[in-house]
C-alpha cells in the first residue's frame, strides 16, 4: 500500500513555472512535492528560445504600456539568481547570451522609430557595430543595423538540471491524478494510489492544465493554446547568433537563437512571425523551403549547404485572452486549496512564484511541521528537441 504524504505545498507540472516555485518555496521553508508526468522541463520549457525578455519586444506594437509590467524587472532578477545572489542560487546554469539583438536588415525606419520613441525602450538599446556584432552577421555584404537589448538569453537544459537539483527529494513521477476530498472539500491530491494532503495544490501543468482541471469538476479559468511550428537547424556553418530580426510588421520576422547541441555543433532554433500563422498552416517541408528562402536573403555569405533541417510542433500554453494581446505578467487563479496558472513565459517564472507566495502570505499558510518524505519515484530529465530530431 503507498504511503500517505502531508506536504506545504503540492505542485503539479515540472516545467519552469512548477520548478521555481517549488525551488523558492523550499528556500522560504516550506515543505513541497513536485509531480511531473512526463519528463522535467520536457514541455514548453525546453522547447522555448530561452530569451529572457525585458519587454523590448512588445514595445515594437505598444503592447507594454511601462514599468509597472512584471515583464521589465526580469533580465535584472535572473541575472542576480545566476551570479548566484538573487532569489534563488542558480549559479553554474548557462548563459548562452549576454544580450539578446535586434536586427533591422534593410531601411525599415518608420519602425524603427516608434519603437525608440517608446518610454519601454528609451535608454535600454545601444546600437552596435563592427566586430560588436554577433558573430553570424560579421561579414562585409551586411548592411542592417543592430542594436543590444538589455535582455539576456539563458541554455533551458541547464536550468532544469539546477532546479532539479535544488527540488531535493521532492520530485515525484507521476501518471494518475485524482481529486483527494474529505466532506466535499479538496485537501490533497491522490497520484497513482498514493494520497498527498498539502495546505495548497498548485497546477502549473502547461498545455495539461485544462485536462487536470477536468479531472477536478473545474472549467475554469480557461486555457488556450498557441500553436507553432519552429524550424531547427544544425550545421558546422552556424555561428551565434540571437536576435529578432524585423520585418515591416509589428512582430519580428524571424527570431534566431542559437544552442549548443551534444556533439559541439551549433543549432539555430527559428521562432517569430515565420512560425506563427502562416508558419503552423504549412507542411515541414515547406516550412523549411521556408526558412532557408529567408536565410538565404538575409545572410547569404552563411553556407547551408552542410545544414541540417528539422522543424517542431509545439503549443504555447496561457491563460484564454480576448484579443491579440498577450499579458506581460504571469496569470493565477485560485479556488479554495487550489492555485492554478501559467506564467506565459519562461522569463515570467519569478513572477509566477511571486504570486503564489503572495497568495500563501495572504491566507497566513506557514511551513508546517517536516516530515521526512519516503523514497519516491522521480521523473526524468527532458532532452532538447534537436537531440531528439537531428541527433
Ligand atoms: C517554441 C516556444 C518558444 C518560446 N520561447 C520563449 C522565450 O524565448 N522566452 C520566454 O520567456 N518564453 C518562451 N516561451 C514560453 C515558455 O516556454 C513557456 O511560457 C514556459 O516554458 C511555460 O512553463 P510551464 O512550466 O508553465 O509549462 P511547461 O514547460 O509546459 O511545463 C508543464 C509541465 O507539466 C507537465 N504535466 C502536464 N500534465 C501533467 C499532469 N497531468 N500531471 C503531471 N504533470 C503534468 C508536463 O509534462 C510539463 O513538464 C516559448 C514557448 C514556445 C512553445
Amino acid at each position: 500500500m503507498p504511503s500517505v504524504i502531508s506536504t506545504d505545498v503540492l505542485i503539479v507540472g515540472a516545467g519552469v513555472a512548477g520548478l521555481w516555485l517549488n525551488a523558492r518555496l523550499r528556500r522560504q521553508g516550506f515543505s513541497t512535492v513536485l509531480v511531473e508526468s512526463a519528463s522535467l522541463g520536457g514541455g514548453q520549457s525546453m522547447k522555448s528560445q530561452g530569451i529572457i525578455h525585458g519587454g523590448a519586444k512588445y514595445a515594437l506594437h505598444g503592447a507594454l504600456t511601462g514599468a509597472s509590467e512584471a515583464i521589465a524587472d526580469m533580465p535584472r532578477r535572473w541575472r542576480e539568481a545566476l551570479a548566484g545572489d538573487g532569489e534563488l542560487d542558480l549559479s553554474g546554469v548557462r548563459l548562452l547570451s549576454e544580450a539578446h539583438y535586434l536586427w533591422s536588415p534593410g531601411t525599415i525606419a518608420g519602425n524603427l522609430t516608434s519603437f525608440f520613441a517608446s518610454k519601454a525602450v528609451r535608454g535600454r538599446v545601444d546600437q552596435v557595430k563592427g566586430d560588436q556584432l554577433p558573430p553570424a552577421l560579421q561579414d562585409k555584404r551586411f548592411k542592417g543595423k543592430v542594436y543590444r537589448l538589455a535582455e539576456l538569453v539563458i541554455d533551458v537544459p541547464s536550468l532544469v538540471q539546477r532546479l532539479a537539483d535544488l527540488a531535493g527529494d521532492g520530485l515525484l513521477a507521476g501518471q494518475k491524478i485524482e481529486p483527494l476530498l474529505e466532506g466535499g472539500v479538496l485537501v490533497g491530491l491522490k497520484v497513482d494510489e498514493r494520497e498527498i494532503r498539502a495546505q495548497r495544490i498548485v497546477l502549473s501543468a502547461g498545455a495539461g492544465t485544462a485536462a487536470l482541471l477536468q479531472a477536478l469538476g473545474l472549467s475554469q479559468p480557461a486555457m488556450q493554446r498557441r500553436p507553432l511550428h519552429m524550424i531547427i537547424a544544425k550545421g558546422p556553418s552556424l555561428k551565434p547568433l540571437y536576435a529578432h530580426c524585423l520585418g515591416g510588421g509589428t512582430k519580428p520576422r524571424i527570431t534566431v537563437t542559437t544552442h549548443p547541441a551534444a556533439d559541439g555543433q551549433w543549432v539555430w532554433y527559428l521562432g517569430g512571425d515565420i512560425a506563427e500563422t502562416d508558419g503552423v498552416a504549412r507542411e515541414p517541408a515547406e516550412q523549411i523551403a521556408t526558412a532557408q528562402k529567408e536565410l538565404g536573403q538575409l545572410l547569404p555569405w552563411i553556407d547551408l549547404s552542410t545544414v541540417q533541417w528539422a522543424t517542431l510542433r509545439v503549443d504555447r500554453a496561457e491563460p484564454l485572452q480576448t484579443g491579440l494581446t498577450r499579458p506581460d505578467n504571469a496569470f493565477l487563479a485560485e479556488e479554495g486549496r487550489l492555485l492554478v496558472g501559467w506564467p506565459t513565459k519562461l522569463a515570467l517564472a519569478p513572477d509566477f512564484a511571486d504570486r503564489v507566495i503572495a497568495s500563501l502570505e495572504h491566507d497566513g499558510i506557514r511551513p508546517g511541521p517536516t516530515s521526512e518524505l519516503p523514497p519516491l519515484p522521480k521523473p526524468p530529465m527532458g532532452v532538447p528537441a534537436w537531440e531528439q530530431l537531428l541527433p
